[in-house]
């Protein structure tokens, strides 16, 4: 494992983070299990959020008595003070630190999240507080707008952004990591997997492996999954002819209007079963129409109850037509049905 600067924080972390939210289904024992792996192959970076569930419980039991061998980098939604105060001082306690590496302000996908973190009673003041007396050492911030955090990045006041980044979601490389680079900010790539779209962790990493200075945060359930990864950046990383085909591929499969699965569109009021009823098209594609019907059959049935009210495009980061397409998967599952 190499090592390498997390931009203008002057952390050195592993070229490779532990992006901790598969372990959330896993007993806190795997979850021990896994992390300590990662951590016995040389991953230093851990990052989480206060809202994957117990993922933070996990990584404070995993590191208990290591806590300045690893860099812990955990995340509050709140846009207040005194809620992203209250969320500092749990993570703090889960975690089983006195002291954060890095703290980001999570998801801020909409101007109003920037006016309500930087305004009076904001979270930034809360935060600021916690950095000067020593409980943060730096501030960053993650985004799914591509525009929000163009202007985040901009502000200089983080040290860290972290953005889908990944060989299908080509923003990141093409125009937020050039500018990130210019004000020195460190690059934390969510979702290396094209949030678990692509399986191949030789095509998903060998297109980050050419961005040096990007640390891609990986989702690791299993001792093997930290294996195949870390093996693959102990050797001569690039992508192959073949690689490079395998990407096309994908593109050209995905398009532009794909679900990420980051389901911040749920829950439907109604309980349908957004996230996988939106990928129904691409499971079709992979599986063939009769399998797809049987797998999807549980999510496909839910969007009989849709009630078009459009709640959920309206959480979407991605602006995705949700109700339309949802609408478009249901009549091709019933095409496929009767196959
Ligand atoms: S548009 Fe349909 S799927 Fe979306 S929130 Fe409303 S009822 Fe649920
Ligand atoms: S529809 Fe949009 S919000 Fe929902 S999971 Fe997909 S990308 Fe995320």
């Amino acid at each position: 494992m190499r090592y390498c600067q997390l931009g203008k924080t002057g952390l050195k972390v592993s070229e490779v983070g532990f992006g901790a939210i598969p372990i959330i289904r896993l007993s806190p024992a795997e979850a021990v299990r896994v992390l300590r792996r990662a951590y016995e192959r040389g991953v230093t970076l851990f990052d989480t959020a206060h809202v994957y569930v117990d993922s933070e419980e996990k990584i404070g039991r995993a590191f208990e008595g290591l806590r300045d061998r690893i860099v812990l980098a955990t995340k509050t939604m709140k846009r207040d003070a005194r809620g992203a105060q209250e969320d500092l001082e749990l993570s703090l306690r889960r975690l089983r630190t006195d002291y954060l590496d890095l703290y980001q302000f999570h998801m801020v996908n909409q101007e109003a999240d920037i006016q309500a973190l930087t305004g009076p009673g904001g979270a930034l003041a809360a935060v600021s507080r916690a950095q000067a007396a020593g409980l943060i050492r730096h501030l960053g911030f993650t985004s799914h707008s591509l525009e929000m955090a163009l202007k985040l990045v901009n502000t200089g006041l983080f040290s860290t952004v972290q953005f889908p980044f990944n060989f299908i979601e080509e923003d990141a490389a093409t125009s937020l990591h050039p500018l990130a680079r210019e004000g020195n900010l460190g690059v934390l790539a969510m979702k290396p997997f094209c949030g678990g779209l692509v399986e191949d962790a030789r095509v998903a990493f060998g297109y980050l492996r050419r961005f040096p200075d990007v640390i891609p945060l990986a989702g690791w359930d299993s001792e093997a999954r930290v294996d195949e990864v870390v093996d693959l950046y102990e050797g001569p990383l690039e992508a192959t002819p073949a690689d490079e085909a395998a990407m096309a591929r994908y593109r050209a499969e995905l398009g532009d209007l794909f679900c990420r699965r980051c389901e911040y569109c749920q829950p439907c009021p109604q309980g349908v079963m957004v996230t996988p009823a939106m990928l129904y098209g691409i499971v079709a594609l992979r599986m063939g129409p009769a399998k797809a019907a049987a797998f999807a059959a549980k999510a496909m049935e839910s969007v009989r109850l849709c009630e078009d009210c459009g709640e959920c495009a309206t959480r979407c980061p991605y602006h995705l037509p949700i109700p339309a397409t949802l609408k478009k998967h249901l009549t091709l599952y019933e095409e496929h049905l009767g196959k």
